[in-house]
């Protein structure tokens, strides 16, 4: 499936409905994010090292292999109570935008003061109860989004993007950067 498909599959869904999101607004950006299919890792690193100087990537597979190696210790569960800033910012942007996985294309949100009281709280009970019920909204649309478009296409397995971007690597199955 092209993401041009998969964006407006997303967009049928959520026709209608009014939504904060806009490219740059990253406070969704600091948890764990899982991919079942590992082409879209890939397309990622990729666009990571043709978007990244080499110093750049460098330090980018530093994070990861950082990030990725304490959430390996703690345990996924444990991991997802805490906040995560995804390797993949620069400057509060996403440098891979066009080809950022399928959770990510899946959050939506009317409000991004929630989102952004849902960053910086680990205690879900310290949101108000509108802020709860708006992040429970969002939780679970961007489950039945992902949902619905992963059950299209071959699933490889759930890995965390942190742990499959550093197999990928290890690997060398991505194109890598030539001379
Ligand atoms: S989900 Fe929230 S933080 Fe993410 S883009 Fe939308 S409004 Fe911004
Ligand atoms: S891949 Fe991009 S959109 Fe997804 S969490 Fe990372 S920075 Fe945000």
């Amino acid at each position: 499936m092209r993401w041009e498909d998969i964006d407006e599959q997303i967009a049928t869904k959520v026709r209608g409905q009014q939504f904060a999101c806009r490219r740059g607004c990253a406070w969704c950006c600091h948890q764990l994010i899982v991919l079942t299919h590992w082409d879209d890792g890939r397309q990622i690193l990729d666009a990571a090292r043709e978007r990244m100087t080499a110093e750049e990537f460098e330090a980018f597979v530093e994070r990861l292999r950082a990030q990725s190696r304490e959430i390996h210790e703690l345990g996924h569960e444990a991991a997802e109570a805490r906040r995560w800033t995804c390797p993949l910012l620069k400057e509060g942007e996403c440098v891979v935008y066009d080809v950022r996985p399928v959770a990510c294309r899946s959050v939506f949100s009317p409000d991004a003061d929630t989102c952004r009281a849902m960053m910086e709280t680990d205690d879900f009970d310290t949101l108000t109860p509108e802020q709860q019920a708006t992040a429970t909204a969002i939780g679970e649309r961007a489950f039945s989004l992902q949902i619905a478009v992963n059950d299209q296409r071959p699933v490889d397995g759930p890995v965390e993007l942190r742990e499959l971007l550093v197999r990928l690597i290890d690997a060398g199955d991505y194109r890598r950067p030539s001379g």
